[in-house]
Formats: structure tokens, sequence, C-alpha cells
């Protein structure tokens, strides 16, 4: 009998966290447990590498050639303003709903203080500015593409190949033989990922095993109503909110699109990683939820570092459990400034491992919120990074079914 990849997937996830209990239990002196963390560490990476190997030329290609598909200019402007229109409604529903939780369970109202202090002394945020974020969030978009391509730099990358996509729409007849050859690059990309994710299942195993048998649960225990909040939250945006949206605008119902997307789901998940699971998003909407490879191609790279709603909720709530924590007021003028720095600190916060926390420390600055108390949150964040990045993902592939029924609401 031959199991499905999904199936296996999944296997692996459940294999993984018994593992990394089994490793918690042994406890941290017990040298079994330092080897198995150590060898679950190195396939975990592995994995990871692989899908960096072939992220670059793979979202390079799929954006040119995305874009150049979207042939008719009409459409193109149509798809641009719709992808936008969709991150910022997605990202601002998540910022609400992450307010409104924190307001009502009021996480870190009570809370040791001395947690705080303790956690927040010597550690030296850097600051960062809004003026400072913006400029360099415009310096980071127009790099040398070689450098881009090099670097892994996606949101360069996509820029790049933007403008390169319209060049060849523009060009017509004329680079017809270029497009050929990017479009057989991207199909040949989209054969190494079919191969890599026959690995996924041990290397979502390893990730979700090394991940467990790290948690710091002293930490965790103390932090728990926080953390149960946020969790509960993201959950909801993920399994209610975005799935809603969803079936409103495309009738696609929420059992179809997470049968077809959770091979990225769990990818994401376990390498708490947009980016480096951008190869398996992009083959879950094209391959599993028929979407165009002209909209996923746009929508979907575009999405991993912009469009995070995970992030964004998280950024929201956790700068009002700050608050708390601090004995600091936010009233309603001061949340909406939160609400609008949110957007732009998920927006900026690329889709690597806690990102959301590095770009958090301007959401504290805006509203005078000491940006230390970033240290508190850190040791807890590769676990709360699983399932914002979880829904990171999923808003990504919510957007480009979404943008597909508005540009093309007749062959959607
Ligand atoms: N890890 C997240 C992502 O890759 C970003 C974050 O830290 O919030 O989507």
């Amino acid at each position: 009998m031959r199991v499905s990849l999904n199936t296996q997937i999944f296997l692996g996830a459940l294999t993984g966290i018994a593992l990394g209990l089994l490793f918690a239990g042994l406890g941290p002196e017990s040298s079994s447990a330092k080897q198995g963390i150590y060898l679950c560490g190195l396939v975990g990476g592995v994995f990871i590498d692989m899908l960096k190997m072939v992220l670059a030329p793979l979202i390079f290609t799929s954006i040119a050639v995305g874009v150049a598909n979207l042939r008719v200019h009409s459409q193109l402007h149509k798809v641009w303003i719709s992808t936008l229109g969709f991150f910022v409604l997605s990202m601002a529903l998540a910022i609400v709903l992450g307010l409104s939780a924190a307001n009502l369970f009021e996480p870190g109202k009570g809370l040791n203080l001395d947690l705080f202090h303790n956690a927040t002394q010597g550690f030296a945020a850097k600051q960062m500015t809004f003026a400072e974020f913006i400029a360099g969030f415009l310096h980071s978009l127009f790099v040398n593409p070689f450098t881009a391509l090099a670097q892994s730099n996606v949101l360069a990358i996509v820029v790049f190949a933007m403008l390169l996509g319209i060049a060849l729409v523009v060009g017509g007849e004329r680079y017809r033989n270029i497009l050929a050859l990017m479009q057989e690059g991207l199909e040949l990309m989209l054969r190494l990922v079919g191969w890599i994710m026959h690995l996924a299942p041990i290397g979502i195993m390893a990730l979700l095993a090394q991940l467990l048998a790290t948690q710091n649960l002293a930490l965790l225990s103390s932090l728990a109503k926080f953390v149960a909040v946020i969790i509960g939250t993201t959950l909801l945006h993920g399994f209610v909110v975005l799935p809603l949206l969803l079936f409103l605008v495309t009738r696609v119902s929420p059992l179809r699109f997470f049968r077809g997307s959770r091979e990225a789901l769990l990818t994401a998940f376990a390498t708490s990683s947009s980016s480096a699971t951008l190869p398996v998003t992009l083959r879950c909407v094209e391959q599993h939820l028929h979407v165009k490879p002209g909209i996923a191609g746009f929508v979907i790279p575009l999405g991993a570092t912009i469009n995070m709603d995970g992030t964004a909720l998280y950024e929201a709530s956790a700068a009002l459990f700050v608050a708390n924590l601090a004995g600091i007021e936010l009233d309603l003028a001061q949340q909406l400034i939160v609400f609008f720095t949110t957007m732009m600190a998920a927006i900026g916060a690329p889709g690597i491992p806690s990102a959301g926390m590095v770009t958090m420390v301007m959401v504290l600055q805006s509203v005078g919120l000491p940006a230390e108390a970033v240290a508190i949150l850190l040791p807890i964040d590769r676990l709360l990074d699983t399932v914002r990045t979880m829904v990171n993902v999923e808003g990504d592939m919510v957007g480009s079914l979404v943008v597909q029924t508005w540009v093309e609401p007749d062959n959607a």
C-alpha cells in the first residue's frame, strides 16, 4: 500500500512531537537526549537548506513568468490592486482581532514584575524610529539582482523580477525566447521542489522534535496566559476568519482549502519561515488548489514577504501585553498608533524565524513602551513563531484564491 505524502508528513509531525517530548522527559543532562537533539537539529537544518537552495531561482522565475503571463495590461493592474487590497484587509482584521483579545483578556496584568526587570536588565534593544524603518525598507527594495539572488533577498528579487516581467510583457514577441527559457526554468525548479518534498516527513519530524525538546518550560508556564491568548486568537484567525473570507469571496469550502494547503501549513509550522516554505506554498496553490500560475507566481512570493497576518496579530497583542506588564494603560488613540505601526512592522518583517521580534521594537517605541521588553518574549518566541508563520502562509494562499476570483470572476 502506498501512503500519500500528506499522510507521511502528518505521521512525521506526530512522531516528531512524541520524540521531542521523550527528549524533554529524559532531561537536559541525558546524553541520549543530547545526541538525539543534535541529530534532529542537523537533519532539520539540512531540510531547510534544501528549500532555501531552490528559493531564489524559484521566486525569480515565478514572478517574472507570472507577471509576463498577465499579458493584458488592465489585468496586471487589477492583480496588483486586488493583491495589495487583500493583504491590507486581512492584516487589518488580524490586528483588530489581536487588539480585541488583548483588551478582553488583559494578559500581563498582575504578573510578577521581577520577571520583567530581570529579563530586560542588560538587554539593549536596537533603537529603530519609524522614519529609519521606512528609509531602510525603501532602500531594501532596489538591489543589484545578482546580490539579491546570491543572498536570497526575497523582497529585492520580487521587485527586480516584477520589473523584468513587465518589460517582457511590453517587449512582447521580441523577448519570446527569454520568456520561454524562464518558463522552463520555473518548471525545472518546481520539479526539484517535488523531490525535496519527499524528504519533508523526515525534515518536519526532526524540526518538531528539536523544537519541543528545547523549550524553556518554566518561563512558558509563567507566561501561560499570554501564550494561550496569542495561540488561541491566531488559530481563530487561521481557522475561522480566513476560511470565512475565502468562502464568502470564492465559495471554496474550508475543507477543500485545508486539504490542498496542508503540506505548506505543516512546513511553515515546522520551519517558522515563510521564505523557506515558499517553494511548498507555490506548489500547493498551483497543483492542489488550481490557482493559475500567472496569479500564484505573483501573489505568493510577494505575500511571503509582506503579507503576515499572524505576525501582525502577534505584534499588536504583544504590545498590549508589554503595556500591561509595565503598568502602562494605552488609550484608544495610542492603540490606533499601534494598529498602524504594527501593519508596517508586519509588512517590513522578512519571512524568517523570529523576524517579527525585531520589527516589534518599532511598535513598542511608537507608544513609548520599553523596547527591552522584547527580551522577555524572545525565549518563548520559537514556539509562538510556529503558529504565526503557519497563519502568515495560510493568508498568502487564501489571498491567491481570492485575487483569482476578483480578477477573473467567470473563470475562477
Ligand atoms: N517567522 C515569521 C515568518 O516567516 C515572521 C515572524 O517572525 O513573525 O513568516
